[in-house]
């Protein structure tokens, strides 16, 4: 990529960490007949260099949107805005909103890859899987005959037979075969961060784990860093270093995940811990979440979950709760985040324990 577009925001401090990517005040909006939807709300977060981030929320919060602002890649016509910088392990900081379509098309494969939701369909069926591994290499100008041996290692790497998979066609392959062959080819160009939006949805919960475990040996292998999309809380903390909680278009809650597992401070991250079964929860003990998700026309005045949370008061409804440092490396937008995990027992035990 060109120099001309790289130079360090001003307006970004690079703290002792070591982020790779940096997000701050990031809001898209679409503008409707019937007034201005907000699909994604103030995002302000850091992905760290190697690290795998949970983006975890019911459908429609916003987690897919977060991603799709990464890449810039937001559909028309909404409006990105904000400041999103991707940090090369060398070289100058990429603006990324500010860099030319050709520019941005580099970075997408080559710094910053994706598997999109619905990705088992992104195989093209007049193609052999080989054929797209080529037609990638050769857009990118990159040599043939290495990139072919690099999607051989890659192929290996997740246990599946470069040569037949190379030679067969979408529909001869399974589900799990597609999915892991669909990741070899994203990381084809040797990206830095794999963004991965909901990727295994699709498949039944064997092969998910499976194609999970591959994911970390190979994050590893490749000193990859990886942002994980993911409805599904008890999968994706089972994997990721860190969560981020989105809930209505915006993060309600952001740390380690053991700590959010352990120690979540958010209403709503403790009703989605309840909502699904895990060890704090046994199957018997899982409640849904009540009410629904705001409308992206019409969010909530105050605090956006205050409709839902039965910690509601005057406060939550008249005023938008800022992040609360719950310790070093845990966040939390709630007024009350004190008061949540006595007033939201997560087990039958805890309840009985108030
Ligand atoms: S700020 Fe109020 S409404 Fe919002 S999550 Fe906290 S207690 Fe609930």
């Amino acid at each position: 990529m060109s120099n001309e577009v790289m130079g360090a925001p001003t307006t970004v401090e690079r703290g002792v960490d070591d982020p790779i990517i940096t997000v701050r005040n990031v809001n898209v909006q679409f503008k409707m007949g019937s007034g201005v939807s907000h699909v994604l709300k103030d995002i302000n977060i850091d992905i760290q260099r190697g690290e795998t981030l949970g983006v975890v929320g019911e459908s429609g919060s916003g987690k897919s949107m977060f991603v799709d602002s990464l890449l810039d890649a937001v559909v028309e016509p909404g409006i990105l805005s904000g400041e999103i910088v991707y940090y090369p392990p060398e070289g100058e900081p990429i603006d990324v909103l500010g860099l030319k379509p050709w520019e941005l098309r580099e970075l997408r494969w080559e710094e910053i890859s994706m598997v999109f939701q619905g990705a088992m369909s992104a195989f093209n069926p007049t193609m052999t899987i080989g054929e797209h591994f080529e037609e990638t290499l050769e857009a990118h100008g990159r040599d043939k005959t290495e990139g072919i041996e690099r999607a051989h290692q890659l192929l290996t790497d997740l246990h599946l037979e470069p040569e037949r998979m190379l030679g067969s066609f979408p529909h001869e392959v399974s589900g799990g075969q597609k999915q892991r062959a669909l990741i070899a080819l994203s990381l084809i160009l040797e990206p830095e961060v794999l963004i991965m939006d909901e990727p295994t949805a699709a498949l039944d919960l064997l092969m998910q784990r499976s194609i999970l475990n591959l994911l970390y040996d190979v994050k590893d292998k490749y000193d990859l860093t990886l942002v994980f999309i993911s409805h599904d809380l008890p999968i994706v903390s089972g994997f990721a270093d860190r969560l981020g909680v989105m809930y209505a278009f915006e993060f309600v809650e952001v740390g380690e995940a053991n700590e959010i597992l352990g120690n979540a401070a958010h209403p709503y991250t403790r009703a989605l811990l309840k909502s699904v079964p895990n060890l704090a929860t046994p199957l018997g003990e899982m409640k849904q979440i009540e009410g629904e998700s705001p409308n992206p026309t019409n969010h909530p005045t105050g605090c956006s979950y205050h409709p839902r949370c039965p910690l509601s008061d005057d406060l939550c409804i008249e005023e938008d709760p800022a992040f609360y440092d719950v310790n070093t490396d845990h966040t939390v937008t709630c007024h009350y985040w004190e008061d949540a995990a006595e007033e939201i027992p997560l087990s039958f035990a805890e309840e009985e324990q108030r």
